[in-house]
């Protein structure tokens, strides 16, 4: 990947604050961390916002959505521990941010957004990253891709009321998927896990709050942004 003629000095401090900030939530993975500094967030972030950019929080992207936060996708990452050789599916492009990490660990990354807009401004940022392996969809995620699947990793960037049979369906074997269900309010994070016929599913946060996952097998557009 080459950011060379991308790389703003004014940044560099910053992203170095951010993977500090990460680090005081326990997340001590060297190759994780170093994921941080290769990807700059205020490409993917509107321009009026650069000066947060490297907040460790979340952040308004337009079209009422918001980036998440960065020490939670961190967490994602520790959980969900994509491999080069794996095929990722991201429901909720909505920045591109994660999409970026997922791609430098992943072998492909497919992400569908529903918000036509914000999949084309992902696009960009990816592009001037020259990350090539991956695929952007504009569609309801809560059917999934079937095209491509099965997938390794599933992750879902916003909040559901109960787990879209269309994921679990497009989980390999051996995958892992992470998910906010929960009430349009608040929501806990589930971890799960298909081995054989065997699905799991497991709480490995509670208390979180992502937009909601709007679509056929989520809420009805009507409930939120
Ligand atoms: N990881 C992203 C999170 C963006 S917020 C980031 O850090 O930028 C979640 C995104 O999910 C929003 O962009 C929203 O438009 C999108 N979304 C909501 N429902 C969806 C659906 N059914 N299919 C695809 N994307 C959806």
């Amino acid at each position: 990947m080459e950011t060379g003629p991308l790389e703003d000095t004014r940044f560099v401090g910053y992203r170095r604050k951010l993977i500090e900030d990460i680090r005081a939530h326990g997340i001590e993975d060297l190759e994780l961390l170093q994921l941080f500094d290769r990807v700059p967030r205020h490409l993917f972030v509107p321009e009026g916002i650069w000066p947060r950019a490297y907040e460790d929080a979340p952040l308004p992207i337009g079209y009422s959505q918001t980036a998440s936060q960065p020490s939670l996708q961190a967490y994602y990452l520790t959980l969900l521990r994509p491999r080069s050789d794996e095929k990722v599916l991201e429901i909720g492009t909505g920045s591109g941010y994660l999409t970026a990490l997922l791609a430098l660990t992943a072998d492909r990354v497919y992400s569908v957004e529903r918000v036509r807009e914000l999949s084309q401004r992902a696009r960009k940022a990816l592009d001037l990253l020259s990350l090539r392996n991956v695929a952007l969809l504009v569609g309801d995620g809560t059917i999934g891709w079937r095209k491509y699947a099965p997938f390794d990793v599933i992750v879902v960037s916003a909040a559901s009321p109960s787990i879209p049979p269309a994921l679990v369906d497009q989980l390999a074997d051996g995958g892992r998927m992470l998910i906010p269900v929960g009430a349009l309010d608040s929501q806990e994070l589930v971890l799960v896990r298909k081995e054989g016929f065997i699905v799991t599913e497991e709480v490995v946060k509670g208390d979180c709050t992502f937009v909601p996952l709007l679509g056929r097998f989520a809420w009805k557009s009507e409930a939120g942004a």
